[in-house]
């Protein structure tokens, strides 16, 4: 044990306990990777190729907007990098510590040599060490040895040299405790841990890409190879024309730049961090990026009752004790029964209220608050009565025991679910004396448990006997119990759970509840925030026990309430929906539900209450433990999904605009109507901004009145093309109109100046299209995004001043155009704002 003085010397002797990450990229590092990409490697060679033959000015633009392309791209990249790691920081795992003599709960990267730490089913053992006492400690270890059943602790010391998985006395950092309680005290930390041996072997991994950015990544490489060839033969084209090689060849290099989305992929990352920056804030933390896609798709969404849809905050509402119901504020200590009733919550049970901190399972609080308010502190009873040995809770045998020594006996006393304990009891006491127990007792008293039950209430039963002699318990001893009482506890709904549930039901949602508790009780709640409608909608686990995977995923569609359930029922009620075709969404907060988290598409943990099994498991983890919170996630992934296609809509509609411009024109023998910086400009510069500003677009409710996305549609639907292509046609002949203008008027450099106003322009004016689906203009909507109007306005600035300039003619390759000129620019780039909003009116 230490001291905060202590444990603040070890930690600057021996650091914090965290395994060094791999090593970081630096900035210059991610800057030069940013010249990686195939495409700009061959424009720098065209660039330098044309400065030799005597286009210095080409070729130092080009670098310029390159350089300021790559600097964009590493801002980008840096920021999205610092955004996920703090996201990482958010859900870091904590340890329960001794200092100064009192139990803490600290960061894990805090934890240091020599600190005791407390370890209870659910825990990540923080760090290696030496147990100093365990009660049936049993540690999931598989991580270190491979080994995947628990191994059991002892304090025995292992025989020198034995392997890791042997060394019953010791734990071992980056383990799972799966059943019982134990202290130990930490002999090494971070590095210097056998997991942190591995790691110093494991090269760092990379973060795994999402399936959407799988499939635009393949998307992207066939587009690519289909721009090469148009490039390809489009150079031949030029040169057989006559043209010069080397500008032909730039020409050829900067079209395919421009047409070829390679950022898809980049925006995508893009704005999956900044929206899971977002979802933090409303507290989602998302552990696995591929969440907030598979989010999108939930059409499931199995939730636990307590403390997820009900506020855990429990308050122990009547006593039954002697067959009499009593009103926790009327308790009487001085009767014997009652008191033996608080007396026992007290030993039976983990929980601390220390100065009004409570530490520990809510269930398990209210019974210690009920003690406190009576003048009855549960530390003092502990203290009269120390727990020699224990069974713990586990949610499969509903069931926790604790032995003590009491007027000289060794008494065991057990509490649980009411329906598990009465088939353990074999004698009831009243008053002062124990009878076998009857028939009718046994009747009364599930009488008296349905009675609670259908006011929403959670029932505990208490039971006990005399054991002989102090000795570890068994499972065995938890049979013929003396039955003493029912303790019935309030955990009211949370206020927002049921709007919650309505507008999940809205979203095409179907809400399941799937809880440990009494049927009765969970679908008085599930009614009253409206999962429930009739209660044949309801059903305990053990029904499903016997039927098979078919007739399971048959009658999955009927239940919304599965009672009593245990977690191998979760496990098989996830799969049967999964085997229907849905995307299923599934929480946990117990040891046990790792498994169940895994199958579910989206396993979500609890922040507050859910162990750090749970949360490892998970893929998002609840800060607030809160049902809605998972509505609002939903909300927030649909959302996101839809910003990132837009902003992909937005940047292939507009590539493809430039493509039909060059296109016809070579087709129809007209001079190329771009100059290769023109296409660099925008693309690298212009464009940029706009697609993330679309990413960045604020979230509507709008998308909650939709059904589900199916999780295989690929993004690029026939619909989405068919918008982008019709899109990208409006902005092409905007251009080409731009174009013949200004070749009427002029020159060739005049009409290809006015196509690249107008092109660049049109693009900009695009973004506000990009929006929605639906016509936004003459809507609020259509300002509510600063970052594009922002964008926007950037981007005007920079083409208006390369327009009218004349420094930067030359450089540009363009001429001085006149006032009414640089109208038509701006008329005809505005023109696709009407158009393509009537187009988005007609198709909606
Ligand atoms: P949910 O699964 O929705 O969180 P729950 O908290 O009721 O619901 P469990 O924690 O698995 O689910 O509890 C199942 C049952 O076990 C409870 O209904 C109760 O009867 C009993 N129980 C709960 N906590 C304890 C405890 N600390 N000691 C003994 N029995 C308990």
């Amino acid at each position: 044990m230490l001291t905060s003085e202590q444990a603040k010397i070890n930690q600057e002797k021996y650091g914090y306990n965290e395994l060094a990450e791999g090593k970081r990229k630096s900035t210059v590092r991610i800057f030069l990777e940013q010249f990686e990409d195939f495409l700009v490697i061959i424009l720098i060679i065209a660039a330098i190729v044309s400065g030799f033959l005597g286009d210095a000015e080409s070729a130092v633009v080009i670098f310029v907007v390159i350089t300021i392309n790559a600097i964009l791209g590493t801002v980008q990249t840096v920021k999205a990098e610092q955004s996920l790691k703090s996201l990482k920081q958010l859900s870091a795992p904590e340890a329960k510590v001794i200092r100064d003599g009192v139990m803490v709960q600290i960061p894990s990267r805090e934890v240091t040599v020599g600190d005791e730490v407390i370890l209870e089913a659910g825990d990540r053992v923080p760090a290696d060490g030496r147990l100093l006492d365990v009660a049936s400690l049993k540690a999931d270890e598989s991580a270190l040895t491979g080994e995947s059943l628990s191994v059991e602790k002892s304090l025995e010391e292992a025989p020198a040299g034995a392997a890791l998985g042997d060394q019953t006395n010791r734990v071992f950092s980056g383990s799972f405790v799966t059943y019982g309680r134990g202290t130990f005290e930490v002999t090494s930390i971070g590095m210097d841990t056998e997991v942190g041996r591995i790691a110093r072997l494991l090269k760092t991994t990379s973060e795994k890409k999402t399936p959407l950015q799988m499939n635009l990544d393949d998307f992207g490489k066939k587009l690519s190879i289909i721009i090469l060839v148009f490039c390809g033969i489009l150079f031949a084209v030029n040169v057989v024309r006559g043209g010069s090689a080397a500008d032909a060849f730039l020409f050829a290099v900067a079209l395919a730049v421009a047409a070829i989305p390679e950022a898809l992929s980049s925006i995508v990352t893009i704005v999956l961090s900044f929206g899971t920056q977002k979802m933090a804030k409303e507290h989602a933390i998302i552990r696995k990026l591929q969440a907030v896609e598979g989010l999108g798709s939930v059409s499931v969404i199995c939730s636990d009752k307590t403390g997820t849809l009900t506020q855990n905050k429990m308050t122990v509402e009547d006593y039954y004790v002697d067959g009499r119901r009593i009103p926790a504020k009327d308790i009487d200590l001085s009767a014997c029964n009652e008191e033996k009733l608080l007396i026992f919550s007290m030993l039976c049970n983990d929980s601390v209220n220390a100065d009004g901190q409570e530490i520990g399972d809510p269930t398990e609080t209210a019974l210690i608050n009920v003690g406190s308010r009576l003048g009855t502190d549960a530390s003092e009873i502990r203290k009269m009565y120390p727990r020699q040995s224990e069974i713990p809770f586990d949610s499969d045998r509903k069931l926790m025991s604790t032995q003590h020594r009491i007027d000289g006996a060794e008494i065991i006393v057990v509490k649980g679910a009411v329906d598990v304990l009465l088939g353990r009891m074999s004698s009831i006491r009243t008053g002062e004396t124990v009878r076998d127990i009857t028939e009718d007792d046994r009747l009364e008293i599930e009488r008296q448990n349905m009675e609670f039950s259908r006011d929403g209430l959670r029932v505990l039963a208490f039971a006990y006997k005399e054991i002989e002699g102090a000795r570890a318990l068994t499972l065995e001893d938890e049979d013929g119990l003396i039955f003493l009482g029912l303790i019935s506890m309030m955990d009211p709904p949370r206020e927002e759970s049921k709007a919650a549930v309505s507008e999940c039901k809205a979203a095409g949602i179907k809400p399941v509840m799937i809880t440990g508790d009494h049927k009765v009780t969970a679908a008085a709640i599930a009614r009253k925030i409206g999962i429930l409608r009739d209660d044949s909608e309801a059903c305990e686990g053990a029904v499903i026990e016997d039927m098979s995977d078919e007739e399971l995923q048959d009658f999955v569609e009927k239940i919304s309430v599965y009672a009593r359930v245990s977690p191998e029922h979760k496990i098989r009620i996830v799969r049967a929906w999964q085997e229907k075709g849905n995307i299923v969404a599934m929480t946990g907060d117990g040891v046990n539900d790792a498994p169940a988290l895994k199958q579910a598409d989206i396993g979500v943990a609890m922040g507050i209450t859910g162990s750090e099994v749970s949360k490892d498991a998970a893929s998002m983890v609840l800060t607030d433990d809160n049902f809605a919170t998972i509505i609002k996630a939903v909300e927030n992934g649909r959302n996101i999904y839809q910003n990132i296609k837009n902003s992909i809509q937005f940047l292939l509609s507009g590539n493809f605009g430039a493509i039909l411009a060059v296109l016809y024109s070579s087709v129809a023998g007209l001079p190329v109507p771009f100059a290769p910086v023109h296409l660099l400009f925008i693309n690298l510069l212009t464009d940029s901004l706009p697609a993330i500003a679309l990413g960045l677009e604020p979230h509507t409710q709008n998308v909650m009145q939709e059904k589900p996305r199916p999780m295989d549609e690929s993004i690029l639907t026939g619909k989405y093309l068919l918008s982008i292509g019709t899109e990208g046609l409006c902005i092409g002949i905007m251009t080409m109109a731009a174009f013949y203008i200004g070749y009427v008027s002029g020159d060739s450099v005049l009409a290809s100046t006015m196509a690249f106003g107008t092109l660049c322009t049109g693009r900009l004016v695009h973004g506000f299209n990009c929006k929605s689906k639906r016509p936004v203009l003459f809507t609020n909507r259509f300002f509510n995004n600063i970052y594009l109007i922002g964008a926007f306005a950037i981007g005007l600035l920079l083409i208006t001043g390369v327009l009218t300039i004349p420094g930067l003619h030359g450089i540009f390759k363009v001429v001085t155009l006149n006032l009414g000129q640089l109208l038509t620019v701006y008329g005809l780039a505005l023109l696709n704002l009407p158009v393509i909003q009537l187009m988005k009116k007609i198709r909606s």
